[in-house]
């Protein structure tokens, strides 16, 4: 008797929960933490394990967190692809312009990167639209830079294709992106890179120039160069 007791409260309390979990699930369908496409320390000497173990596991799992939250307030934004949330971001409350573009922009992020020496070169058509846009591969690099230590506070530096197809290097601040109607110049991300200090602040402090300029070993030339092909058709 004392044991049913025991047990019939947790279980009737489970069986509730299990119950508010069923019926939630076809509303909620949470974004995820993707996981990282190489181990942490796949990047070293470039970007060291710490910043990678904190950067994704901490930085990037709060934006989704944080993203879920937001969204499970706004029935009317549940089921909606992250891509259509960025799409119309000035209607949104600021937290789901925070965390949906911190949560796209890294995965974006991690998916722009490679073991050192395993990036590849850009392709040839990518590298003759560099040329045409920006005058030589180096000097898109020194552009980008300049972008990249221009930046006040934290941000990101972008290379996107605009609507009238040419190659244009950007910068946002917080974790805006080029996908959201907030943002003046808009285009097809190519590649991004993290100027926040949580990107690089462990092994670089305060020298966001050194960072930037060490970053093209691990830009994985092949994502963004396939990026180009699908956003240039
Ligand atoms: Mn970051």
């Amino acid at each position: 008797m004392t044991t049913s007791h025991c047990f019939s409260r947790p279980q009737g309390l489970t069986a509730l929960l299990l119950l508010a979990l069923a019926l939630a699930a076809p509303l909620a369908r949470a974004f995820e933490l993707p996981p990282l496409p190489y181990a942490h320390n796949a990047l070293a000497p470039v970007v060291d394990e710490q910043t990678m173990q904190i950067h994704h596991g901490k930085h990037h799992k709060a934006y989704v967190d944080n993203l879920n939250a937001a969204v499970a307030k706004e029935p009317a934004l549940q089921g909606k692809s992250l891509e259509d949330l960025l799409a119309g971001i000035s209607r949104l409350p600021p937290a789901v312009r925070n965390n949906g573009g911190g949560h796209w922009n890294h995965t974006f992020f991690w998916a722009s990167m490679k073991p050192p020496g395993q990036g590849g070169a850009p392709s040839a058509p990518l590298l003759a639209a560099i040329d045409r846009d920006f005058g030589s591969l180096d000097a898109f690099k020194a552009a980008f830079k300049t972008a990249g230590t221009g930046r006040f506070g934290s941000g990101w530096v972008w290379l996107i294709l605009t609507v009238d197809g040419k190659l244009q290097i950007t910068s946002t601040p917080n974790q805006d992106n080029p996908l959201m109607d907030v943002v003046t110049e808009r285009g097809i991300p190519l590649l991004g890179n993290d100027v926040w200090e949580h990107a690089y602040y462990l092994q670089y402090q305060n020298r966001r120039a050194d960072y930037l300029e060490a970053w093209w070993q691990v830009v994985d030339w092949q994502a963004v160069s396939s990026r180009y092909a699908a956003a240039a058709k």
